[in-house]
């Protein structure tokens, strides 16, 4: 048993890394990319647990219980940093120029105590192109018992010369059994609620596992379609209302957008007669699905889903946020007579 096993969905990627282990033939720069919360970072940890790791055997490593291993798990180690880009508002990360100059530096010093300097660097996608330049030759040459470890949402979006100085781990989402299995088996999740979280995570286990230990954005989730189907049976006034209350707080609504677009999606899947529940994100609301589905007419799904795209577009360049709200509203199918 080693950190290794803490992995869930890449096995491949462990298999790669193990066996460079075990053969002398690590590598001196990684590039691991892939969606959010798909565990890039977490695979760059524990790989460098596994380079600093003091278990005797390298089968052994990462034991996850040596000095090496408890002081970088907690990122606490000497030798191995963790560099994420600053906030520079609204949400937005940038890797800045100084954040890369001060690791430079950092690296050239020899490691205090382990066999290998380590640097793990968050979201390379986010460094702006004097930062990315200015990290190019620790790349190309970095100094002796150094390893670099960079993570990206897609390797297209860096410099070329950035994935071509590395090795390249493309993880993929992780599917949907794999993380219902490790929910229930790991962290003792109750099976539907397993079932529902692996589901919504879009493949993103990191975000199950969240979510899993903090309910709040499933509650959320609840009432946000509660709202929408409860607009089903509004008159324009009481539509109106509810796009009031929602203009309210105009931050949320595009995430509110994407859960009624799935909603919407479900809704497509089974009036055009798709019969496979796996495919509904919503399974845990499928009765309700099916009982409107019947009840809609055709084509309406359809035309609210794109009717709902077009809205969250909208709302991105800055449209009247009520009146696109309203609109949008009006415009779902209603069950009233
Ligand atoms: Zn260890």
């Amino acid at each position: 048993m080693t950190t290794w096993d803490n992995i869930i969905g890449h096995e491949w990627a462990v298999d790669v890394l193990r066996s460079a282990l075990r053969y002398d033939r690590v590598g001196h720069a990684y590039l691991i990319t892939g969606p959010e919360q798909i565990g890039k970072t977490t695979l760059a940890r524990t790989f460098a647990q596994a380079l600093n790791c003091t278990a005797a055997g390298p089968e052994e490593r990462p034991c996850g219980v040596c000095r090496a291993c408890t002081l970088i798990a907690a990122e606490k180690h000497p030798d191995v940093r963790l560099v994420t880009g600053e906030s520079s508002g609204r949400g937005k990360v940038t890797l800045k120029i100084d954040q890369i100059r001060e690791l430079n530096q950092a690296l050239n010093l020899t490691a205090t105590e382990a066999r290998y300097k380590i640097a793990i660097i968050e979201q390379f996608d986010s460094a702006n192109p004097s930062a990315a330049n200015a990290f190019l030759k620790t790349l190309e040459e970095p100094p002796q018992n150094v390893i670099l470890v960079l993570t990206a949402t897609d390797a297209e979006t860096l410099l070329p010369t950035i994935p071509s100085r590395c090795r390249t781990i493309a993880l993929r989402p992780v599917p949907a059994r794999d993380i219902q299995e490790a929910l229930e088996t790991r962290w003792f999740v109750a099976l539907e609620q397993a079932i529902l979280l692996a589901h919504l995570a879009d493949g993103r286990i990191g975000w199950a596992i969240e979510n899993a230990e903090d309910g709040t954005a499933l509650a959320e989730r609840e009432e946000q379609l509660d709202l929408l189907t409860e607009s089903f049976g509004q008159t324009r006034v009481g539509r109106f209302a509810i796009a009031d209350k929602l203009a309210k707080t105009p931050e949320k609504l595009p995430a509110l957008l994407k859960i009624w677009l799935s909603w919407w999606r479900d809704l497509t899947l089974l009036s055009v007669g798709q019969k496979d529940e796996g495919s509904l994100t919503y399974i845990d609301r499928k009765n309700e699905l099916y009982g409107l589905a019947e009840q809609f007419p055709a084509g309406s799904a359809v035309a609210s889903l794109q009717h709902t795209e077009q809205s969250l577009l909208y709302l991105k360049s800055n449209a009247n946020t009520r009146l696109v709200l309203e609109n949008l509203l009006l415009g779902y199918p209603t069950l009233i007579d």
